[in-house]
């Protein structure tokens, strides 16, 4: 690698709805900054999710809960602009900025593999495949595991597979087991960082379904 290349910055973004973050978002954060080198993984709660049909729980519990499961990773910074942000949350508008702050970095762009398949309906996809890499970790819940990126323009860069153990979690699998009752405290500090567990309990979130 030449001295110009190793000097580029690379920045990567990770968004989501953490309503809860889980340990398959904390495995995923650590397998791309690993993966792709990054200087600084930015981790990116959604403000208004446009693209989800269910109203998200309050922005103060999810930061709180996405502080609490990222601390302490070396690299990762969890960003709140989305949440300040009025109007819906375009994942577009997030790299732009991060660019605009960045010059000259190279963006990731982190995402599970069924967001991928949607991909195609995100506000101005084409401007984010060409400004980031994309970057794709499988998922272990079968439902949402078969999803592809069926692709109409020549992608600038290649998607990038990342390299982690399938993890079957999600946060609709974690509500929804809360609200039935059905989880223990040590089986949900199984499935989100136990320090999330404990806000959960102690704030009694997702208790109705
Ligand atoms: P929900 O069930 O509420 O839709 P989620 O578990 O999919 O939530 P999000 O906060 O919506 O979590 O996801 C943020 C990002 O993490 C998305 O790109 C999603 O594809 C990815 N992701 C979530 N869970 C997994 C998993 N188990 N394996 C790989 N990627 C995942």
């Amino acid at each position: 690698m030449s001295s110009a290349a190793a000097s580029v910055l690379r920045i990567g973004m990770f968004g989501g709805s953490f309503d809860p973050p889980h340990r398959a978002h904390v495995a995923l954060a650590a397998a791309a900054v690993r993966q792709l080198q990054l200087d600084a993984l930015y981790i990116v709660p959604t403000g208004v999710a446009w693209h989800k049909a269910r109203a998200l729980s309050a922005a103060a519990d999810r930061l709180a809960m996405t502080r609490l499961a990222f601390a302490g990773m070396q690299r990762v910074v969890v960003d709140e602009r989305e949440l300040q942000r009025d109007g819906p949350s375009f994942t577009i508008d997030t790299l732009e900025a991060l660019q605009a702050e960045n010059p000259g970095a190279q963006l990731y762009l982190i995402i599970g593999k069924d967001q991928l398949a949607a991909l195609q309906t995100w506000h101005r996809w084409q401007d984010i495949v060409r400004v980031a890499i994309i970057c794709i970790a499988n998922r272990g819940d079968s439902a949402r595991a078969e999803a592809g990126f069926d692709c109409q323009i020549e992608l600038l860069n290649p998607l990038v597979p990342l390299q982690l153990p399938l993890m079957p979690v999600s946060a609709t699998d974690i509500r929804r087991q809360i609200a039935s009752g059905s989880l223990t405290s040590q089986s949900l500090a199984r499935l989100v960082p136990e320090a999330v567990a404990r806000y959960i309990e102690s704030h009694r979130l997702y208790l109705l379904a």
